[in-house]
């Protein structure tokens, strides 16, 4: 039985706690509440009483409830801390560490897994105070972060903020606990290339790095210790990720084999540019003084095909994508071959996966293939994820 310890703050959003206590309670969890005082004005005690089977608490000095349970020791009993509405002010206490209020003290004094809901109004939320806090948290050990839905907010407005619903909060506790990856080097390449035509131009592609961002958050919820090498992407990348930010596929390359050599695991996620402009010139180019230009391309290096060929003292366990518009599956059958891939995801990307925040995939191995069905690259990153553990046993355990 697992010990959820609930802290709650004042928003609109806690009128949610109460359903969320009954179905931690319902699955056979062992729930107490911990309101902030402005949280008490949203929510009733006795409710939170009636569902938990034990008074919630709110006050850091009150002495019956210190007399059944120290916050010190209540502190110990928590499994997890869940904080389900964070506001922005409880987000911005817990990154500074204050401990002005029982649910702030808690936060300081528990080794508990730690789950965040955030809630707020939208500007709140994207105020850069608020996104630094969040990632502030996200960086900290066994910290969960959970993302906010967008939609229409209690004032009337739209936009992300609010808070995500019980079920969802539910599944991200299980997943919170999960530290498998502890101890698992994980290097991944994300988002496009750069190849320069002149100083002001160059080619890429539409790859938005979202897959390869989703599997390094992923990655890290389970503990992983992630380098995550970067195209240039609008994404920020997520708490506690090194990140090496380049812009051409040699650039990548040569960060990628760098840190490969070092690893457990090779993620190759990004969209590299297959050609290079032979010869980048260093003034901008002028119509008129240049007339058209006739750009000459030169093959890249394969990253992730240099990184299967390292030698196997050196050679972590390699995934490569293959994005395809017709026939997926022979085609990344072939590719998984050529690169000397252990698992590749083929994705079709005929119809808008690029941008999107879905995607389907196919995961195809030395055991045969799985269909993976379009769902949220979140959901994705979790399942292939899957995959490379069961993958990563079998290297220890032929058998
Ligand atoms: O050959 P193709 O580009 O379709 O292969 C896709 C896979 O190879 C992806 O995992 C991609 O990250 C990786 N790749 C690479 N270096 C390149 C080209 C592709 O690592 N130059």
């Amino acid at each position: 039985m697992r010990h959820i310890l609930l802290g709650i703050s004042g928003g609109i959003a806690a009128y949610k706690s109460a359903p969320l206590c009954r179905e931690l309670s319902r699955i056979g969890d062992q729930v107490r509440c911990v309101l902030t005082e402005a949280a008490s004005t949203f929510v009733s005690a006795q409710t939170l009483q009636a569902l938990t089977g034990t008074a919630p608490r709110c006050a850091l000095f009150d002495p019956d409830g210190e007399a059944a349970m120290g916050h010190i020791e209540l502190a110990r009993w928590a499994d997890i801390l869940l904080i389900a509405p964070a506001t922005a002010n409880t987000l911005a206490k817990l990154a500074h560490g204050l401990a002005d209020d029982l649910l702030s003290t808690l936060y300081l004094a528990t080794d508990a897994d730690i789950v965040i809901a955030p809630a707020m109004n939208h500007l709140m939320w994207r105020h850069p105070a608020t996104q630094h806090n969040v990632r502030l948290l996200g960086a900290r050990e066994r910290h969960t972060i959970l993302p906010v839905g967008h939609g229409e907010q209690a004032c009337g407005e739209t936009g992300p903020g609010r808070m995500l619903e019980p079920e969802e909060i539910i599944a991200a506790l299980t997943r919170a606990q999960d530290h498998s990856w502890r101890g698992i080097r994980l290097t991944l390449t994300a988002g496009p290339t750069q190849e320069a035509i002149d100083p002001v131009r160059y080619l890429s592609n539409h790859s938005s790095g979202r897959m390869g961002y989703a599997l390094a958050a992923a990655a890290r919820r389970r503990g992983a210790q992630v380098t995550l090498i970067s195209g240039p992407t609008a994404l920020t990348a997520p708490g506690g990720c090194r990140l090496i930010a380049v812009t051409s596929a040699r650039d990548m390359h040569e960060a990628a084999i760098e840190a490969a050599v070092e690893s457990d695991v090779f993620i190759a996620a990004a969209a590299v540019s297959d050609y290079r402009i032979e010869n980048p010139v260093t003034e901008k180019h002028k119509k008129d003084r240049n007339g058209i230009p006739t750009l000459t391309l030169v093959e890249n290096p394969d990253i992730v095909a240099s990184v299967a060929a390292l030698p196997d003292a050196r050679r972590p366990l390699v995934v490569g994508f293959a994005a395809e518009t017709e026939n997926l599956h022979d085609h990344a059958r072939r590719k998984r071959k050529k690169k000397r891939l252990d698992l590749i995801v083929a994705n079709d990307v005929g119809n808008n996966v690029f941008g999107s925040t879905e995607n389907a995939a196919v995961l195809i191995d030395d055991r045969g293939e799985t269909t993976l069905p379009r769902q949220s690259k979140t959901a994705l990153a979790e399942r292939i994820l899957d995959r490379i553990t069961a993958l990563l046993e079998e290297v220890h355990d032929p058998d």
